[in-house]
């Protein structure tokens, strides 16, 4: 009892970040994670996470024999959940693993104040995932991309379709409603083959994932300062965000470096959110949000349990 009790108490503690712009304080995470259970918790709801995420592309997982877990995608190649490296923020942008890929919570709530110095979310990629989802070249991921409603988007992982269908809500809302028109057309692009300018690291864009609407000069961190952008957000239609969201897109107005014109299909972060943002209460189990009556999702998590115990 006494076990289960103190157990409840980190998970809750680890879990109760309510809607804020306050980041996650991940080193406090890490030490908390001293302990395997709540750790262990941790990494099985990330694993469904991603397969709930890409389930065509993640088809097993593997632990080796030094304890190591990896994601066996289906092309045959092997992702690695954790190095178990301790990283400083610019070690996770530029090496990361699934496990600092997810760390950061997406708050699905609406905000209206740029986020607290370094809360990210979604902005660190594994970009081992995307580039066995979406396309390992310029010409690999070109092949991928087809006509979403005047654009461009990558096919794979129903990337292209919920472009589709965020298209159908928020075209004749920008059509009817002149401040969101404004904020939609001109819109920005979405496939660009190109790295974020100054870092060697690929632009969500390569992959046909993001889209980027109307530019205002307050909309890039590079770009105008944090009480510049502070306005920008406060002003921008909060219908456009929730359709995205909707659709599994995550929303660079919610990152610290802020990207408010920026949209991104990362179906992974809006899960993860809306089923694994709480702890969870005695004689719950590390799944108890989610659909388990959904066959996939079943099977994922017995997969899960049979592997990881
Ligand atoms: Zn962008």
């Amino acid at each position: 009892m006494k076990k289960i009790c103190i157990y409840v108490i980190i998970v809750l503690m680890i879990f109760s970040m309510g809607c804020t712009n306050r980041k996650e304080t991940k080193e406090k995470v890490k030490e908390t994670n001293s302990t395997d259970m709540t750790y262990e918790i941790n990494m099985k709801r990330d694993l469904l996470t991603l397969m709930m995420a890409y389930p065509e592309y993640i088809v097993d997982l593997e632990v080796s024999s030094d304890n190591r877990v990896y994601l066996i995608m289906k092309s045959g190649n092997k992702i690695l959940y954790d190095d178990k490296e301790k990283k400083n923020y610019s070690a996770k942008l530029n090496n990361p693993d699934l496990q600092d890929m997810l760390e950061e919570i997406y708050p699905l709530c609406h905000t209206d104040e740029i986020m607290e110095k370094n809360f990210d979310p979604g902005r660190i990629r594994s970009y081992a995932l995307l580039k066995e989802v979406y396309g390992n070249s310029k010409a690999h991921v070109e092949k991928n991309l087809v006509a979403a409603k005047g654009v461009r988007f990558n096919k794979n992982n129903r990337a292209a379709e919920s472009m589709k269908n965020v298209m159908n809500e928020l075209l004749p809302l920008a059509k009817n409603n002149g401040k969101i028109g404004a904020c939609v057309y001109p819109m920005s692009g979405t496939f660009c083959y190109r790295v974020i300018s100054g870092t060697g690291r690929l632009s969500p864009h390569s992959f046909g994932i993001a889209i980027d609407l109307a530019r205002d000069n307050r909309d890039y961190w590079k770009w105008a300062s944090k009480e510049a952008g502070a306005k920008r957000l406060k002003s921008y239609p909060q219908e456009i965000v929730n359709i995205f969201e909707k659709n599994y897109f995550i929303w660079g107005g919610k990152w610290n470096h802020f990207d408010i014109l920026h949209f991104e299909y990362r179906p992974e972060f809006i899960i993860k959110s809306k089923y694994f943002s709480k702890g969870i209460k005695e004689g719950e189990m590390w799944y108890s949000n989610v659909n388990i009556n959904d066959e996939y999702i079943k099977k994922s998590i017995d997969l899960i349990d049979k592997k990881i115990k």
